[in-house]
This record gives structure tokens, sequence and C-alpha cells, in this order.
């Protein structure tokens, strides 16, 4: 990769992304409709799209990227994949939403729940937050207890409840609790350490009674990827059992992204809810969230724990859901998936190893993140002290060698099934460079 290669930042040739982010900062609050999206942590400029296809982007300046953000994890089968673009165009010429039940969502429904069959009966929303907020609602209405464990870091969309210690772009923006969140709305809301045994117990003997769930990213990809020991999900398990606290699987972002039957069924767990979003849309808005029969029934019309919404279960979302899981229930793209992702992290450890970065880096299906520390990362404060410098210097240097990774060490990185071994090849020339200059 030759300096000629070069895509240059900020004041560079990214000149029509820098004037539209301009014009964009006038109307849009920060020129952007979701924070992150701002580049403000990697101190630059957004690079405003024009278009995808397949595992590549294009700016407004003509340059291309190999995406590892993929829509935050939604884009799974890489960009505008043609046989979910015609089914969905032919989805549209039949109307696009009706407010009334389409045969659809329960064909939708049901491919999911044969792939987790803990989500017994399920809900459709429109976007995670919803799912999440929806699902502790549940969890209260059933158990007629209003607390909630949670863990640092962690993410589940931005309901007031959740927003206490809460990872991706609170974590990025050093967001403790987000402002207007009132104290009564977090009253409720335990906030311990992920993976701290001690204070997992402490937080059950104190109030194991007076909690209606914990909610969880089973693997978490918004405070960096942290796949927990199995001894602490037994732990938490056994614990739920014990104080008869519900368990809400948010797979939001691991649902058909680190495995067909999600990150419950690679540990083998059986959560008493599961919330579910990004690939089951397909990349349009689309969440759900569900569980065994016994507690769904409490949602109205059949129970009274009230949830709705105009645009829920849309038929065209539903439509690019339905197609994208069909591809997906190959199971040698989940092998696929696996071995571009090892390829891609072995190579950035041993580049690591050999220019002598500390590189922490692991991966599972189609999702992957890494971290600038020597030791590997267990929880929030492990990722708050890994090296921001390191982490800016690795992203510009990609970014301007056509790979666009995200732009926050809290976030997740994304392969798709589009993504190739060129693909791959390539961003490990680019990673070598970088690396190189970074030891230098
Ligand atoms: N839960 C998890 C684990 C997420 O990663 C996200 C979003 O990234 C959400 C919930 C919120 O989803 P949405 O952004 O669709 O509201």
């Amino acid at each position: 990769m030759g300096e000629d290669k070069i895509i240059d930042s900020k004041s560079g040739i990214r000149k029509n992304s820098a004037a539209y982010f301009n014009r964009a900062q006038e109307v849009i609050v920060g020129g952007v409709n979701s924070p992150v999206r701002a580049f403000g942590l990697v101190d630059d400029d957004p690079v405003f799209i024009s278009h995808a296809r397949g595992s590549k982007l294009y700016d407004v300046d003509g340059s291309e990227y190999i995406d590892y953000v993929n829509s935050w994890g939604a884009a799974i089968l890489g960009h505008a994949h043609p046989d979910v673009v015609a089914d969905l165009s032919h989805r549209a010429t039949r109307g696009i939403t009706f407010g009334a039940p389409t045969h659809l969502e329960t064909e939708l429904a049901d491919r999911i729940r044969s792939h987790l069959p803990s989500m017994e009966m399920m809900r459709f929303v429109s976007s995670g937050t919803e799912a999440c907020m929806s699902a502790v609602r549940l969890a209260r209405a059933y158990t007629q207890r209003s607390g909630i464990l949670k863990f640092e870091g962690h993410y589940h969309g931005h309901s007031d409840a959740m927003l206490a210690g809460a990872g991706s772009g609170l974590a990025t923006g050093s967001i403790a609790i987000s402002a207007g969140v009132t104290q009564g709305a977090v009253q409720d809301t335990y906030t311990i350490p992920f993976q701290d045994h001690d204070a997992l117990c402490r937080v059950f003997e104190d109030h194991g009674h007076k909690l209606a769930c914990v909610i969880f990213e089973l693997i978490v990809g918004n405070c960096g990827f942290i796949k927990p020991a199995s001894r602490f999900i037994e732990t938490l398990t056994a614990l739920c059992q014990r104080y008869e606290v519900l368990m809400i699987a948010d797979e939001v972002m691991t649902g058909f992204r680190v495995g067909l039957q999600g990150a419950q069924g690679l540990y083998q767990l059986r959560p008493d809810l599961t919330v579910l979003g990004k690939v089951i849309g397909g990349g349009m808005p689309l969440a759900c969230y569900g569980g065994s029969k016994k507690i769904m029934i409490q949602v109205a019309p059949v129970g009274q724990m009230y949830q709705a919404g105009t645009l829920a279960g849309h038929p065209v979302a539903v439509q690019c859901g339905l197609s994208t899981l069909k591809i997906l229930a190959q199971s040698e793209h989940w092998t696929y998936l696996n071995d571009l992702s090892r390829r891609l992290t072995d190579g950035w450890r041993d580049q690591a190893a050999s220019y002598h970065l500390p590189l922490s880096v692991d991966y599972q299906g189609g999702m992957f993140g890494y971290a600038f520390s020597s030791h590997a990362i267990k929880t929030k404060s492990d990722m708050d002290q890994a090296s921001d410098e390191h982490f800016r210097g690795f992203f510009s240097g990609m970014l301007a060698r056509g790979i666009y990774l995200p732009p926050s060490p809290y976030e997740a990185c994304f392969l798709s099934l589009s993504h190739s071994s060129e693909d791959i090849e390539r961003t490990l020339e680019a990673s070598g460079e970088v690396m190189a200059q970074l030891a230098g």
C-alpha cells in the first residue's frame, strides 16, 4: 500500500464530507443522528456515505472503504445483497405499511423461535431501545417487583432506567448518567461491574428479593468485546433461580451475529426473556423481545402490560429480516464468518506482538473487538485503562488506508458474509503499516 492510496483526513481529500458535516450541524444537532457517528473521540470529521455494496462503503468524495461497522452489526450479509433487495422491492410494491397484521410477522417469529427456542412467544417493535424497555417493563409486571440489575458498560438502549453506568456512546463520551434522567427513574436500577463475583453475590444478598430482572449482554459488544467466564454466568443463573429474578439476555447485538443460536446457544443458557434487534431486521428498523409463554401472555392485548407501536412489525422491515435469516440459516456461513474473524484477529495479534504493542483482541462469529491493553478485557474499567492514544492512531491510520472501523474503542467491530479473503489481506497489510508507525 503506497502513499498514493492514503485517504487524507479532516481538511484534506475528504472535502465533501467536511462540507456536508458543516451543513448538517446547522439543522441536525451535532450533525449526526446518533452521537458516536460524530467521530468526537477520534477528533476527526465523520465520513459521509454515498452508497455501499458488499463489504465496501463509498464516501461522498469517491473513496472506497472496507467496512467493519456494517451498520453497527445489522448488515451481516454485507450491503445491498441482491436477493434481499429484490425481496424488499417486491414487498414495497405491495404497500409499505398497513398498521394491520401480516402473515410475514408469524413467519419471522417462527423462524426466530426455531433457532432460539427460549423465545416461545415474541413481540416485534422498531428498535433495540424499545425492545429492552418493554422487556424490563414486562419483567416488572410479571414479578410485581421494581428492581433492575445491570452491569457497568453494558448498553440496553436509551430508555431512562437503562441510562446509568451504560456503555456504547455514554462510555465513549464519559457520561455516567444522562442529563434529563431523574433520580426517580434510576432509583431502582442497580449497576455493578461485570464479572465481579463478590459484587454480584452482595447485590443479590442485599436486594435480591426486590429485583424483577437482571439484564445483560452475554457477550459484551458495547464496552469493547468481552466474553464472560462461564463460572460468572453459572453463578448469575443460580442466584436468579434462588431469588426468582428474571434473566433478560440482551442479544440485540449478538443475536444471529455470534452464531445462529445467539450467545445463549454458545453458553447453553435459557433466559426468561431475550431481546433481539439489528440482524433480525437485516438493516431495517426492527427488534423484538420474547420468552416463555407464561411470561409473554402478560403483554396486551392478552395481559395487562401495555406496549404498542404504529410501525411495529413493519412489513418491509419484516421481509428484510426474513430474507436475511433465510440466508443465514446455512451452517457453512458461520464457519466462514468464524474463519474470517479468526484470520483477522490472529493477524493483528501477531503484528502487535512483533512491534511490541500491547493488544488484546478476540472474536466470535462475525463480531470482534480489540483494545490496546496488555491484559485481557473483562470489565469496563479494564477498557477505561486501555490506551486511547494508540486507539486514535490506529483508527486514523486505518481510515486513511481505506479501512472503516468503529470510531470508539468501546464499540465492537463487525464482519459480513460479503467480506473476502482479499479484504482480510488488504486490512492486514494496512494494519501492519499502521502498527509499525505506532511502534516507531
Ligand atoms: N442493546 C444492545 C446490546 C445494543 O447493542 C443496542 C444498540 O447498539 C441496543 C440495545 C439499542 O438498540 P437500538 O440502537 O436499536 O435502539
